[in-house]
């Protein structure tokens, strides 16, 4: 199979779906890289080279897969060839217009975002390889923007007490932000719906903070949406408890839904001067009622961080892990390089999007 690797176009995207290490250890595949597909991620074209990738100015042309980071644009969708294989996060859910451009075009689309979240897949999952670079990257941010310390120091010039810091929405973003916030120093508190999450918030040294509502965990281990009174309630117990912290991450989701408003305006405005939110879910929507997607905001000294696309911030270590992500999902495909899709099998069942009556 030849996979072709285009350079990102969209949304200033700085990462890249294969690294020359991944391209490398891909057996069975020809490699086709677009010149200069992963310059901004730290890998230039000469190392593609060096681990067997040919170097093209079309990484669409001529080859039987495509894969990318982000879903195709307008100008990449005119380029998709029926048949031909695309790996990307295609947003299934909510991008459901460019699903069915895919599924017009006849293009045999895999969603990294559908792949099941089973222990067999495991080495696939996207979600969880590009949350966890997220959660860390939330609080390198935090801390930038604090005015103060996260760790005790005790100095000639006084002793300095810990920053608190609170995380919202424990999953894989939240707890790999837990463990980087306690590794810089920070008393650590998190919080999240779904009960079994509380044993691991513990066992990173953070403390559960028991806001009085507990949620469900639904099949694939996501949770429930709140019921309109539990988000009323929760919403009162963190207006109350949310003056405590110097910072605060948010990452609450619900798979395809409108991120949940956890932090109304007059909880953010409780916090002490120089306090700062980096939401997580700005993505869709924000879990804090004033954050603006794509911005940063001052709201009565209380700083707050709606950045987008925080995986594209540290795109080295992003695109190791994603191409890592994309190899195993390409492997599973297409065995030593010969597509063999077996449609009774639960990963590749569940990451198909659209596919040809043909195939
Ligand atoms: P996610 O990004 O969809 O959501 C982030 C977190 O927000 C979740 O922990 C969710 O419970 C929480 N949340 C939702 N509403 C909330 C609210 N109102 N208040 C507070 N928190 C709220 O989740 P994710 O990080 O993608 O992980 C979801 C689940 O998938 C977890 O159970 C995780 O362990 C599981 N998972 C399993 C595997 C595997 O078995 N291979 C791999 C990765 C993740």
């Amino acid at each position: 199979m030849r996979v072709g690797v285009p350079k990102e176009i969209t949304g200033g995207e700085q990462r890249v779906a294969l690294v020359p290490d991944a391209v490398g250890r891909l057996e069975g595949f020809a490699v086709a890289v677009e010149r200069g597909a992963g310059e901004a991620a730290g890998f230039p074209d000469d190392a593609y080279a060096e681990s067997g990738a040919e170097l093209v100015s079309d990484a669409f042309d001529g080859v039987e897969a495509v894969v990318k980071v982000a879903g195709p644009n307008d100008a990449e969708l005119a380029k998709l060839k029926s048949g031909q294989v695309l790996i990307a996060f295609l947003q299934p859910l909510t991008e459901t217009e460019r699903i069915e451009r895919l599924r017009t075009a006849g293009v045999l689309a895999f969603a990294m975002e559908s792949i099941p979240r089973t222990t067999r897949a495991q080495a696939m999952d996207a979600l969880s390889s590009q949350a966890t670079v997220a959660g860390y990257k939330a609080v390198l941010i935090g801390a930038d923007r604090l005015p103060r310390f996260l760790p005790m120091l005790t100095t000639a010039a006084g002793t300095i007490a810990p920053a608190r810091a609170l995380v919202l929405g424990a999953g894989v973003a939240g707890l790999q932000a837990i463990a980087t916030a306690r590794r810089l120093g920070a008393v650590v508190s998190g919080f999240d719906v779904r009960p079994a999450v509380r044993e691991q918030v513990q066992s990173l040294g953070a403390t559960f903070l028991d806001l009085g509502v507990v949620g469900e965990e639904t099949e694939g281990g996501y949770a429930r949406e709140l019921t309109p009174e539990e988000q009323a309630r929760q919403q009162a117990a963190l207006e109350e408890r949310i003056p405590d912290f110097d910072l605060v991450i948010t990452t609450a989701a619900i798979p395809g839904r409108p991120a949940p408003k956890l932090i109304p305006a007059a909880a953010a405005e409780r916090m002490r001067p120089g306090s700062v939110i980096v939401d997580l879910a700005a993505e869709t929507g924000g879990n804090c009622e004033l954050t603006r997607p794509g911005e940063v905001v001052e709201a009565g000294g209380v700083t707050v961080v709606g950045l987008l696309n925080l995986p594209s911030e540290m795109p080295g270590h992003a695109s190791q892990l994603y191409a890592r992500n994309v190899s195993a999902l390409l492997e599973h495909l297409a065995p030593g390089g010969e597509l063999a899709l077996d449609w009774d099998d639960e990963i590749t069942a569940g990451a198909c999007v659209t596919r040809p009556e043909s195939a």
